[in-house]
């Protein structure tokens, strides 16, 4: 982004002009570095917070215990971080204190791997006390100093370390690698929430399967409040989780999922736990209640006709979205995972072949479509509502979806007055 680089210029320029050191940051520096799309610019200076705000109008002490300002710059907000050091640790996750200090170099000593501490100057030199650029050269995610104490400092890092090596496709240097075995357990530490979005961000990579190989070679995820165990997840079915494209994440933690053998109730009670947030949990876990409904009506039935109802009342049940998502998953499983009969699979091959065409062929989707409500269900019968009265506005939904009973009035009332003798009876 030309005019985010431009901006953020500007307040380098600025800083330098009152006398203070000022650099490119950290993220941003690594990914122009590596010729990756760059979306938000940090600046480090040698400013005190105060003179940061001196020198800048719009500024919002966003962090100020950490040093950071956030200066605003033509359409652009920049996080302004005075230089610093960290101490005292507290349960290995935030440093207790910070120290302002006055070089780069000692600020930069306080990040996490080499690629990341790294910094930049206007005139485009590069500082680089760790050899960052040589492990971006030769694809190694290395700590800063020694992985032990660095990973014992502040947990969130290892998943931080699996995280970039996954999705840059980096190697784990060796001894940052041991650091990790040995510090995996401290993991409990760490804030579900933080977690998730590391996973978060690994999963939508261009190689999330790497980071599940070394999640799995590591096992750190059976270290965390939420633990999982990497072993269940079947191989052979995660190989279609890079095929599904990285704009439809959620298909992919569907896939994951159901690699792991999870039920729907098991995967909505662990996304809860990594905070997920109802919108994603339900459209996750919606795929995986079609499969269960799906593989089980496969196993009742192989008539076409029997196949068809069964699908729309699917569609009815899990809605239009999880069909969907559960048809585009079934494009890159591979064949045959599933443990079932040979009439389900020969069943399974007649929905997906028919499920658009049938899906297509419902007159109605939802109770608002029908061409009768509630009330007038209940003045036909002349009885008081109840639980009954949604099972049968229920019944009529899906007799019509079906293509059993017209959408009519007529024809529903008809339904409805068979249906009241009958119970009668
Ligand atoms: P991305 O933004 O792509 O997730 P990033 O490296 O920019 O990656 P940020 O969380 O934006 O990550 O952090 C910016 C910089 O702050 C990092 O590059 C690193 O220098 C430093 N940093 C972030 N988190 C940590 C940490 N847990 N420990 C030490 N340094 C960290
Ligand atoms: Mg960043």
């Amino acid at each position: 982004d030309y005019e985010m680089a431009k901006q953020s210029e500007n307040v380098l320029i600025r800083l330098n002009e009152e006398g203070f050191k000022a650099y490119w940051v950290g993220g941003c520096v690594r990914d122009e570095l590596m010729g990756r799309s760059v979306d938000d610019m940090d600046i480090t200076t040698s400013a005190s917070p105060e003179q940061v705000m001196n020198i800048f109008e719009d500024c919002i002490p966003t962090g100020l215990q950490h040093g950071t300002v956030t200066v605003r710059s033509g359409d652009h907000y920049f996080e302004v971080t005075t230089f610093r050091t960290e101490s005292e640790y507290q349960d290995n996750r935030r440093p207790a204190a910070v120290q302002f200090v006055q070089d780069i170099k000692e600020d930069l000593q306080r990040r996490d791997f080499t690629m990341n501490a790294l910094a930049m100057g206007v005139d485009g030199v590069i500082v680089d006390p760790f050899g960052g650029q040589t492990d971006i050269k030769q694809k190694l995610v290395r700590c800063v100093g020694l992985a032990v104490e660095r990973f014992g400092e502040d947990a969130l890092r290892m998943l931080r370390c699996v995280r970039f090596a996954s999705v840059f496709d980096f190697s784990i240097a060796y001894n940052t690698w041991k650091g990790l075995l040995h510090q995996r357990d401290l993991l409990q530490h760490i804030a579900m929430e933080r977690v998730r979005t590391e996973m978060v961000k690994m999963m939508a990579g261009p190689h999330p399967l790497k980071g599940l190989a070394l999640l799995d070679r590591s096992r750190a995820l059976e270290h965390v409040k939420a633990p999982v165990n990497a072993t269940r997840f079947n191989q052979r079915m995660l190989t279609g989780l890079e095929q599904l494209s990285g704009d439809h994440i959620l298909l992919r933690w569907s896939c994951l999922l159901l690699a792991g053998a999870y039920d729907r109730e098991e995967a909505d009670k662990l996304l809860r736990q990594w905070t997920f947030s109802n919108e994603q949990r339900s459209r996750i876990t919606g795929v995986l209640q079609v499969e269960q409904q799906v593989t089980d009506f496969v196993e009742q039935s192989g008539d076409i006709d029997t196949l068809r109802a069964h699908w729309i009342v699917t569609v009815l049940h899990c809605g239009a979205q999880a069909v969907s998502d559960w048809l585009q998953l079934q494009q890159v499983l591979p064949k045959q995972w599933r443990e079932v009969s040979e009439q389900a699979y020969l069943g399974l091959d007649q929905v997906q072949a028919q499920a658009a065409v049938w899906s297509q062929s419902m007159p109605v989707h939802e109770l608002k479509e029908l061409q009768i409500t509630g009330e007038q269900v209940l003045k036909l019968v002349d009885r008081k509502g109840g639980p009954w009265l949604g099972q049968l506005m229920k019944h009529l939904l899906k007799e019509t979806a079906i293509g059993n009973i017209e959408n009519q009035h007529e024809a529903l009332s008809a339904e409805v007055k068979r249906v009241a003798v009958n119970e009668q009876a």
